[in-house]
């Protein structure tokens, strides 16, 4: 059984769990310890005490250590990817990459905790001189979400340890493997005990334990926005740090002018890569009504073409959706879309396939209206809808009519129309002739309106979360 990481040693939990593949579901792939609110008091308590002397350690003990598990993770690629692909349900290739990426991610911050910088101001009074430092903020609780295991736990925890922060990691429920293979080689790069923390356990007990303990300074979350607004409730009542990653409603903007080949690919990937299971997937197509009929053809031909099946197999383009209750969600909102009008162009039905598994043949609707629940709602699966626009303006009207804010993409020969674009388009992140998702590892992450709360994650842009600021005055 795979135990919890609490103090620099291997320990049980309250209870157990066992994960089974969603692509094959005689498939188990591991026993997990899962923890109660005494070993997530354990890991506060063990963090609460390790972050003075790691706030104070060299920035050159934090680098060689973020660095050496940023070289076991690449070396490591194929086997996390394997075990992502097994466990989650995303295809090998995209699984090895994700892997990949965290261990870049893990260099990138060895590096950023070489360049903290400071700043020095003159003062207004003569003889005083003043000095801006940042700070480790003290213990980071991080809870992240199921669809990206890797990747999404490696942006948080390297920038944390970077700037001098002790963790306590609560990975989601369905991905205790991809945690404890993470935490695995977090825990040999030989940082002091109680600096890095892994508590696998219920949302409802280990991540309500970390928001409502003081010794927690600050919460770095991605998940659902139902989730994050309780995380932001408990957080605003001790006065705690936070940051939210939360849903999203991606538009992809398709104009006359496009590119057919270059808007299709992009809608392809946006919306049903990952198995659509992306924050940052393109589920509102809206497409110029000029091309229309002839965009919605060629998107339906192409995914025909897509392959599904299981994420271990080669040329698998969708693998399965990741459980049950996720299966369920998706079907239900394609019952929606069929009663609220909108037009079945391809697939939206569950797959048998040899294996026991969660597959669906992921879901074009066309002749969407803005106001359908399953045009405002995120779905988190592999449905795409699509709503006519006529000309520009229209369209980036309809982009801008959701809740949401993360992503959003265009799709243009015009550098007209791209210019204006990104500048008018409400979202943290904007694409031009590219799908919404994928992004890289080095910039700026984040959205607006109510995909995102707080600083931006990734690249030097993340010390604003994960550090906080002093000033002090000295007269000599
Ligand atoms: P979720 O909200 O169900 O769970 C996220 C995490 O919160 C999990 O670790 C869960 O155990 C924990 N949690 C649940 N209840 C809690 C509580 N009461 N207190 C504290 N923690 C609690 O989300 P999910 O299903 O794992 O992930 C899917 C969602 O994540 C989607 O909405 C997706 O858009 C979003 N997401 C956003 C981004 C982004 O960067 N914006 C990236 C990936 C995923």
């Amino acid at each position: 059984m795979k135990q919890l990481y609490i103090g620099g040693r291997w320990v049980d939990g309250a209870a157990t769990t066992t994960t089974r593949s969603p692509s094959d579901r005689s498939d188990i792939v591991d026993e997990y310890a899962s923890a109660g609110a005494a070993e997530a008091a354990l890991a506060i308590e063990a963090a609460h005490a390790a972050a003075p002397g790691w706030g104070l350690s060299g920035v050159q003990q934090r680098a060689d250590a973020l660095d050496a598990i940023g070289n076991e993770i690449l070396a490591r690629k194929t086997e996390l990817g394997t075990l992502l692909a097994r466990e989650e349900g995303k295809t090998l290739p995209e699984a090895i990459g994700e892997a990949a990426r965290a261990g870049t991610i893990f260099k990138f911050f060895a590096q950023e905790a070489l360049r903290v910088r400071g700043d020095k101001l003159a003062s207004v009074r003569p003889g005083v001189e003043v000095d801006i430092s940042r700070e480790p903020v003290g213990v980071i609780g991080i809870i992240a979400p199921w669809n990206f295991p890797i990747a999404i736990p490696a942006w948080k925890i390297a920038p944390a340890l970077a700037y001098g922060n002790s963790v306590v990691f609560k990975p989601a429920d369905l991905v205790p493997g991809c945690a404890w293979a993470l935490a695995d080689i977090i825990a040999r790069a030989g940082l002091p005990p109680g600096v890095f923390n892994l508590v696998m356990g219920p949302g409802r007990v280990v991540g309500e334990a970390m928001l409502n303990d003081a010794r927690v300074n600050a919460i770095s979350f991605t998940g659902s926005t139902a989730t994050g607004e309780r995380v932001l409730m408990a957080c605003a009542r001790r006065r705690a740090k936070v940051q939210l990653e939360m849903g999203g409603k991606n538009p992809l903007v398709v104009l006359a002018d496009a590119d057919l080949d270059v808007a299709v690919n992009a809608a392809i990937q946006g919306s049903f890569y990952s198995t659509g299971q992306r924050c940052t997937a393109s589920s509102r197509l809206i497409v110029d009504e000029q091309i229309y009929a002839k965009f919605i053809d060629t998107m339906a031909s192409r995914m025909a073409q897509l392959k599904i099946g299981n994420a271990l197999h080669a040329g698998v383009d969708i693998g399965p959706v990741v459980d049950g209750s996720q299966l369920e969600q998706d079907l239900s909102y394609i019952e929606i879309a069929k009663q609220e009008g909108a037009r079945l162009v391809s697939g939206g039905d569950r797959l048998a396939l040899e294996t026991e598994g969660y597959f669906l043949r992921p879901a074009l609707f066309a002749d969407c209206a803005p106001g359908m629940r399953h045009v405002r709602e995120e779905i988190f699966g592999p449905v795409a809808s699509v709503l006519p626009a006529k000309g520009y303006e229209h369209a980036l009207a309809l982009a801008n009519d959701t809740e949401f804010g993360l992503t959003a993409g265009i799709c243009t020969t015009s550098l007209k129309h791209a210019t204006h674009f990104k500048r008018n388009a409400r979202a943290g992140m904007v694409m031009v002739n590219l799908p919404t998702a994928g992004v890289d590892y080095h910039v700026p992450f984040g959205g607006t309106k109510g995909s995102s709360y707080g600083a931006r994650e990734q690249g030097s842009y993340a010390a604003e979360f994960f550090t906080t600021v002093k000033t002090s005055y000295t007269c000599a």
